[in-house]
């Protein structure tokens, strides 16, 4: 496959490639535009014209520099083994095969996509969705022999968007919906996903019809008709094997899976609960679970949810420190369809820990949530401080709250006052003194021509012996990532 009549490049290279604000020329889709989306379609032969690109309002080249604009971005293949239920895999794969060309960006799934054209990509030629079209068709057909005929279309004007926007919604539902009818329980089989390895390298999705894809846009379904006609693509069959643990969701099988595409990094998974092994998260989850000690329940926030939650930190922050294929119990990556699952979180007591989620996430899973929670979740128009959801968990008599008075009283024992006052080893182990009220880490690696040069500074108040004394203290900085724009490899000649 050639792309030399392409004004860039083309290739698994970029795939890691970021676009950021400075660098671009304009974006599609994104936090600030409503209506975005991308769609495969499956249809007839006769109903398409092969490697066509059709573009529905303004091109690149029209645009007016530094804006974001309404973006649909949707192809329709055939073939003879092509069936609507391949839809949301094919689908899936713009992610990977858009990154592959050098100066375009494309992050996340679905409704939710963010694209972006680089400066210098623009310079170079890439002034046109005919390009970029006609590299994502070739990569397609390239990959998936099963599709015969392809065209794109690329749809910037605003009312066709936010039309199209709205047709893509009910046609995920649909997609979703099916999924919904069957239970872990009534399979042999799950499915595993690694696509997202390349962003993300210990990352491995298990799929099972009641827990879909971090990502949002795998079901179990879509996984395994991927698995089927693309063997050695990224999705692949897990045998369930013995069920360790029904609650948590523990089988041997996944962990089996898990620790061999991991290769090691990850040697057990449980599927449901936040706690003690949960599944890894990549970068592209929907939505994060996250644990609030002080009340000892779970919150949710999804991408879209702007500014900080009620733990003061913004989903972004959240998402770039469990991101890149951790395990980190206490948060978790899951997909919006989740939420509705009746295994939900089950080992963490579903719906009746979760303390805070933003309105409108209760609002799209309300059929999920049983009735007499609904009003006992605070959103952010209750609550935008963990002192402020303490007290409308008790005014609402919130599940959690009954368990903090059990706590208490289990947690109480009578101590004297002189024996009360703690020593100083005593407050070097208690978590006050040693917590860590703000952490800032705004490092960031610069290549530079001696190298990486790390910049910044990390500022952790409160990381101070009780006393002040000279005892020293190790920092362990656990899953740090260094992104590096460029390696050179120097060769040192000998004498
Ligand atoms: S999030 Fe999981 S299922 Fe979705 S693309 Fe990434 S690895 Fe695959």
């Amino acid at each position: 496959m050639s792309f030399e009549d392409m004004p860039v490049e083309v290739g698994v290279i970029y795939e890691g490639e970021r676009v950021r604000k400075a660098q671009m020329l304009v974006e599609f889709g994104g936090p600030k535009i409503e209506h975005k989306y991308e769609l495969c379609r499956a249809k007839k032969m006769d109903e398409i014209e092969d490697m066509k690109v059709i573009i529905e309002g303004p091109d690149i080249s029209e645009l007016e520099e530094g804006k974001s604009y309404p973006f649909g971005m949707v192809i329709e293949v055939a073939g003879e083994q092509v069936e609507e239920e391949l839809e949301g895999v094919i689908e899936r794969r713009m992610h990977e095969f858009c990154n592959y060309i050098q100066g375009f960006m494309h992050l996340n799934q679905r409704y939710d996509i963010w694209c972006r054209v680089s400066k210098d990509a623009f310079k170079k030629g890439l002034n046109s969705f005919q390009y970029i079209g006609t590299i994502l068709m070739r990569l397609y057909k390239a990959e998936l022999s099963i599709i015969e005929k392809c065209q794109m279309r690329f749809i910037t004007d605003p009312k066709k968007a936010e039309q199209g926007y709205e047709e893509a919604l009910q046609i995920y539902e649909a997609r979703d919906a099916r999924a919904r009818a069957l239970s872990d329980d009534d399979v042999e089989e799950f499915y595993g996903c690694v696509l997202c390895q390349s962003f993300a390298p210990s990352h491995c999705c298990v799929i099972t019809p009641q827990r879909m894809a971090l990502c949002g846009a795998i079901s179990w379904f879509d996984a395994r008709a991927s698995a089927r006609i693309d063997p050695k693509g990224p999705n692949f069959k897990i045998e369930k094997g013995e069920c360790l643990d029904p609650i948590k969701g523990e089988y041997t099988g996944a962990n089996e899976a898990v620790k061999e595409k991991s290769l090691g990094e990850v040697e057990r998974v449980y599927l449901h609960t936040i706690f003690e092994y949960p599944h890894t998260s990549c970068g592209c989850f929907e939505a994060i679970a996250f644990y609030i000690p002080e009340v000892d329940g779970i919150a949710l926030a999804h991408r879209d949810f702007r500014g900080p939650t009620v733990n003061g930190l913004a989903f972004s922050t959240m998402a770039t420190s469990v991101g890149g294929g951790l395990q980190t119990e206490g948060f978790l990556g899951i997909s919006i369809e989740y939420m509705r699952s009746p295994k939900f979180l089950q080992a963490d007591g579903g719906w009746s820990r979760v303390v805070w989620a933003p309105a409108d996430i209760k609002e799209r899973v309300k059929d999920g949530i049983p009735e007499e929670l609904f009003d006992k979740v605070a959103t952010e128009n209750d609550a935008m401080a963990v002192e402020d959801l303490e007290a409308f968990l008790k005014e609402k008599q919130h599940p959690v709250v009954e368990k903090w008075v059990e706590e208490a009283i289990e947690e109480a024992p009578e101590i004297p006052a002189e024996a009360a006052a703690p020593t100083p080893e005593m407050q070097y182990k208690m978590p006050q003194p040693m917590q860590v009220p703000q952490m800032n880490v705004p490092i960031t690696a610069m290549p530079g021509m001696g190298g990486i040069q790390l910049q910044g500074f990390i500022s952790l108040p409160g990381l101070v012996p009780p006393g002040g004394g000279e005892d020293k203290i190790t920092l362990v900085l656990k899953g740090v990532k260094i992104f590096a724009e460029k390696a050179y490899i120097k060769r040192e000649k000998k004498g």
